[in-house]
């Protein structure tokens, strides 16, 4: 991330902006959970876990995404023991000459399997389709390739992990006649797709299949605003089908899933906050 050219940990560059921000003047409610939101003209009414609510003018959705687990006996227990969901950079030196091996086909296994075989002595890349042709970029596939200690194993699922304190091993099932064997491995690197964390949103604003926020030209219908809109003006870039509802980083529909973009549209939603607020 810009500025730390050592990099820094996710605990503690939040830990840094919590302060920054409290020093600046924001309130912070911790630990709170968000459970609903509704518009009330001119509010928009926020409801929090403990059923209170809070109501404002306008309101930035920031909630971020969640990776999806693996939902297999023991995944629970290892994870952070040797199962490791969305990313590899952090945990890829612990596994200096050790075997490990990446789930998913997308780009996202791609790279983590590419970083990986810089110290682990196997990588092995398990995916369930024939080939990475339809997931993954040509260039990745062309990397993992030329790397003699990367192997992709096509046609298999992971149906186990086992291990005492550590992971241990896992139960690849292959696909379709459901053959079960055992593959010793010391880490285990799960990509197989985020869910933004909407739930909360239900039908008060406008998502993709996947759950994630649309906003600014996006919500358009045909060139027409989404029903209820209630102004004559077209949404702001970031703006979602609610007027005063913004969205920034993850959780919007095509983020980039950087800090840096998330980051950067929180402080674009800011000003068009005040552009809203300009307005009403
Ligand atoms: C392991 C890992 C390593 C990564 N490494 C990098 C990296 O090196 N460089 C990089 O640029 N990016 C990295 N990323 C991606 C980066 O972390 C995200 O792009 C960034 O954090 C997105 O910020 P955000 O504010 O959109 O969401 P988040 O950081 O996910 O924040 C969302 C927040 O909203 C809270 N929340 C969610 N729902 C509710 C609710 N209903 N009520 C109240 N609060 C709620 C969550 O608890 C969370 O605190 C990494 C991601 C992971 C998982």
């Amino acid at each position: 991330y810009l500025g730390f050219p050592a990099g820094l940990s996710g605990g503690d560059l939040a830990r840094r902006g919590l302060a920054q921000a409290r020093r600046l003047g924001a309130e912070i409610l911790s630990p709170i959970e968000v459970v609903g939101i509704r518009r009330q003209d001119p509010y928009r009414v926020v409801t929090l876990g403990d059923g209170s609510e809070i109501s404002c003018q306008a309101v930035v959705v920031a909630t971020g995404v969640s990776y999806r687990q693996l939902e297999i006996p023991n995944a629970a227990r290892l994870a952070g023991a040797g199962i490791y969901y969305g990313a590899a950079t952090t945990e890829a030196v612990l596994y200096r000459d050790l075997d490990v091996a990446v789930v998913g086909g997308g780009n996202s296994a791609g790279q983590a399997a590419v970083y990986l075989s810089r110290f682990a002595r196997s990588v092995k890349v398990l995916i369930r389709g024939p080939d990475l042709t339809a997931t993954m970029s040509q260039y990745l596939i062309e990397q993992m390739a030329a790397l003699p200690n990367v192997e992709v194993r096509p046609m298999v699922q992971v149906v186990g992990v086992d291990g005492e304190q550590q992971l241990e091993r896992a139960t690849l099932e292959t696909i379709p006649d459901g053959d079960r064997q055992e593959m010793e491995m010391a880490a285990l690197f799960v990509f197989i797709g985020q869910t933004p964390r909407t739930d909360w949103l239900e039908a008060a604003v406008l998502r993709d299949k996947a759950g994630f926020v649309l906003s600014g030209r996006e919500v358009l219908d045909g060139g027409k605003p989404p029903p209820g809109w209630g102004t004559d003006r077209e949404p702001f870039l970031l703006e979602a089908s609610v007027p005063g509802v913004f969205v920034a980083g993850d959780v919007r529909y095509r983020s980039v899933k950087r800090i840096a973009s998330a980051v950067g549209e929180g402080s674009m939603a800011v000003q068009f906050v005040h552009q809203y607020l300009a307005t009403i």
